[in-house]
């Protein structure tokens, strides 16, 4: 496994930033960022496994967004079994009252 990523942002290498630059003078260039190897990234930082920062991220769903959708189709609705929903009255002494609702979800480990 290699200790570094070159950032997969499409424009990486044409955003103007001193971090971008490299070369030898006369002869300069803007050049995709390489990404150390974090161990961090594994759980916690994913996308930054494999982007430079948020720009590039989002730089890179916009252009291969229908490629995700097409490798992942969505063809009918998922659904989460709930509770019946409670809903509740909150009565305060200012004149207004606001109600909330508790959503839970059925666990099929436990009765409920
Ligand atoms: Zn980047």
């Amino acid at each position: 496994m290699s200790d570094y990523q070159w950032c997969h942002g499409p424009s990486c290498h044409k955003r103007r930033t001193t971090t971008r630059i490299r070369g030898v003078k006369g002869s300069k260039v803007l050049r995709t960022r390489k990404i150390p190897y974090n161990s961090h990234y594994e759980n916690y930082y994913k996308p930054y496994k494999y982007f430079c920062d948020q720009s590039c991220m989002h730089d890179f769903i916009w252009t291969h967004l229908e490629e995700f959708v097409q490798l992942h189709p969505r063809p009918e609705a998922l659904e989460t079994p709930i509770h019946d929903p409670v809903k509740t009255t909150h009565i305060n002494n200012y004149g207004y009252n606001w109600t909330t609702t508790e959503i839970k979800e059925v666990d099929n480990n436990s009765n409920p």
